[in-house]
């Protein structure tokens, strides 16, 4: 496969929902040790919100897709994610105007668009134990694959394995943004719940593009 087209973005949202409700407990334990203990329950209210604009979908185009999902989840309270997740969804849609299939480096365009939507946000940079230390890597790789000649599914898989390392890297770290800071440096030894949320996403996106997974 060279090109992911329509179906293929829908396989990798179905995907992410699906890693990430078989994450909801992990991911709200994680979020107790610093937060309130409800990441999990946000990220699984995240992906419904995903999956009604999956079925409301009906001009089939990309764009619109990421970005109904994208406002979708924006609209989900609940403390920092629901803007932070949903920034990155609309981002992504801003590289997918007039794509109807994207090859390796429009999925890295994409991904770099929802990562730029996601820094304008928060000030937090790579090392302050947030959703930035799993995601920054896993664009990275996407780009990194594409600029090699990869093809998407292998650019995902880089990416899914980027963002796992990425999270893991968390754990050694102090939070600096999000409820975790309240806790200084307490916050170090677990995983940061958004960079967890990140990886599940990503290794959904892989999974649900890859036909024999
Ligand atoms: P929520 O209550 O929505 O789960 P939290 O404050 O518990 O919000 O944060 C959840 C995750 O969101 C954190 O683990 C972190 O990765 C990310 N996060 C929170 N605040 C910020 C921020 N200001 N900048 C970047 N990421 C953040
Ligand atoms: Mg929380």
């Amino acid at each position: 496969m060279v090109q992911l087209a329509y179906n293929d973005v829908l396989n990798m949202l179905r995907g992410a929902a699906k890693q990430v409700k078989a994450s909801h407990q992990t991911l709200s334990k994680l979020d107790s040790v610093g937060g309130d203990g409800d990441h999990g329950t946000t990220m699984v209210r995240c992906m419904e919100a995903i999956e009604t604009a999956m079925a409301q979908a009906q001009d089939r185009k990309v764009i619109t897709l990421l970005n109904n999902a994208g406002w979708a989840i924006m609209g989900i309270d609940g403390g920092a994610t629901g803007p932070l997740f949903g920034s990155f969804f609309v981002g992504m849609s801003e590289a997918a105007e007039g794509r109807d299939s994207l090859d390796t480096s429009s999925l890295a365009n994409l991904f770099e668009k929802g990562l730029a939507a996601v820094r304008r946000r928060t000030k937090a940079q790579p090392g302050d134990k947030t959703m930035i230390d799993a995601l920054a890597p896993a664009v990275d790789a996407v780009r990194k694959s594409a600029e090699a000649g990869a093809a998407p599914l292998d650019a995902l898989a880089a990416g899914a394995k980027a963002a796992e390392t990425g999270a893991i890297a968390t754990r050694a770290m102090q939070a600096r943004f999000g409820r975790a800071k309240n806790i200084g440096q307490k916050s170090i030894g677990a995983e940061d719940p958004g960079a967890a949320s990140v990886a599940c996403i990503f290794k959904g996106f892989y999974e649900g593009a890859n036909p024999h997974a």
